[in-house]
């Protein structure tokens, strides 16, 4: 199979180090293994993503010479796609319209801190019929994630990481007005895209897990994970002001 890795900054700020190393390390995976580099911006938060950003990605990648193999994906020209994968997803009853007020997920986060444990979607309207839905209320859609067992990731740097299941929850893939979340583009893009090896910083650990349920729900292969550390460095780098560093 051939390997196709991609790097998929999100164009809110500029190019920054930690960006490029990423950028680099996907680069060399697909060079090494005779594979593809893709580019995808990640441009959906329309308020904090600019052109002058998009323009600071390309030159940054071209001056290093990381050049993508292909013309760059820019993911909010594919909200369409994303939204018909909910759609597929709430045909199949693999994902439910969720008719929760901010004030009910208020109520859900208060408990949930004053239990002193991590906030958790309830899965009031997972196996609810929607004629007993509130007027008025453009549901959310999330998805039917799994109850029981564990979410398994072999990671190419972490290792097995493993987290049961009981502790994720249905989360939101397609927002009221319509527009997907991250989680769900990401999932949709990197399958479409054939990507088969997806290598970014370990703070993205955690939505591996819940990215895992999507790719089971449609039936898509999972891809490798590779999480890279962001924070191997002991302390606060001096030079680039990040909690990482690049060995100065
Ligand atoms: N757009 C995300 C970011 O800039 C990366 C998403 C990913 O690599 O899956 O952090």
């Amino acid at each position: 199979m051939t390997v196709v890795t991609r790097f998929a900054p999100s164009p809110t700020g500029f190019l920054h180090i930690g960006g490029a190393r990423t950028a680099l390390y996907n680069w060399l995976y697909a060079k090494h293994t005779g594979g593809k580099f893709l580019l995808r911006i990640e441009d959906t938060d329309r308020e904090r993503s600019t052109p002058e950003a998009v323009e600071a990605i390309f030159d940054g990648l071209n001056w290093l010479g990381l050049t993508a193999d292909e013309e760059p994906t820019f993911q909010f020209a594919r909200r369409d796609r994303h939204a018909d994968v909910a759609n597929e997803l709430l045909a199949a009853g693999k994902a439910y319209y969720c008719y929760c007020s901010p004030e009910e997920l208020t109520e859900m986060r208060e408990k949930a801190r004053a239990e002193g444990r991590p906030m958790k979607y309830d899965g009031t309207w997972r196996d609810r019929d929607a004629s007993g839905a509130p007027e008025g209320v453009k549901p959310v859609v999330r998805l039917k994630a799994p109850l029981e067992g564990d979410a398994v990731i072999m990671d190419q740097v972490q290792g097995e990481v493993r987290v049961a299941n009981e502790q994720l929850d249905d989360y939101v893939i397609l927002r009221g007005d319509g527009t997907p979340t991250y989680m769900l583009s990401v999932v949709v893009d990197d399958h479409d895209m054939g990507v088969t090896n997806v290598i970014r910083g370990d703070d993205h650990l955690t939505n591996a897990f819940r990215q895992k349920a999507l790719y089971d729900a449609m039936g898509w292969d999972v891809p490798t994970f590779a999480h890279i550390p962001l924070n191997s460095w002991p302390g606060r780098c001096k030079t680039v002001q990040t909690s990482w560093c690049v060995g100065c």
